[in-house]
């Protein structure tokens, strides 16, 4: 599983949102948690905690948002040799679950339809971990 210091970036234009996916991995047990309000946005965190040697260590990011959809980040982010291997969960609605399959094409770690309850988020964090560091 991710270590309680993992950084994590939560992207997602609601802030009521924004603010139960953070208590969910607060309520994990993670200490590191920072927040995007668009897609846009989540790439400027990207960006700047990346050069200030901080890098972001795994991406929770909502599909559906202004500037720039979760999908067109994830597709900016596996772009970039630096995030090819960075965790990136993105959250869908029911009306994008169709969609899935170009999400999984474009290298998503893991996704979950919301509503989802704190114990299924850790158990797909669980597997997200897994999935990236085989044999540990
Ligand atoms: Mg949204």
């Amino acid at each position: 599983m991710f270590p309680p210091e993992t950084r994590i970036l939560v992207a997602d234009d609601m802030p009521t949102i924004r603010e139960l996916v953070k208590n969910q991995l607060k309520g994990i047990g993670f200490k590191n948690v920072v927040e995007a309000s668009d897609g846009e946005a989540a790439m400027n965190v990207l960006v700047s905690n990346q050069n200030a040697g901080t890098p972001i260590q795994l991406v929770v990011s909502d599909w559906n948002m202004p500037k720039m959809t979760g999908l067109e980040l994830l597709k900016q982010v596996r772009a970039s040799a630096d995030w090819a291997q960075l965790p990136f969960v993105l959250l869908t609605s029911e009306s994008e679950r169709d969609q899935v399959t170009e999400a999984i094409l474009a290298g998503v770690s893991q996704y979950l339809v919301k509503p989802f309850a704190a114990k299924v988020f850790e158990e797909k964090l669980k597997g997200v971990w897994a999935k990236h560091n085989p044999g540990k």
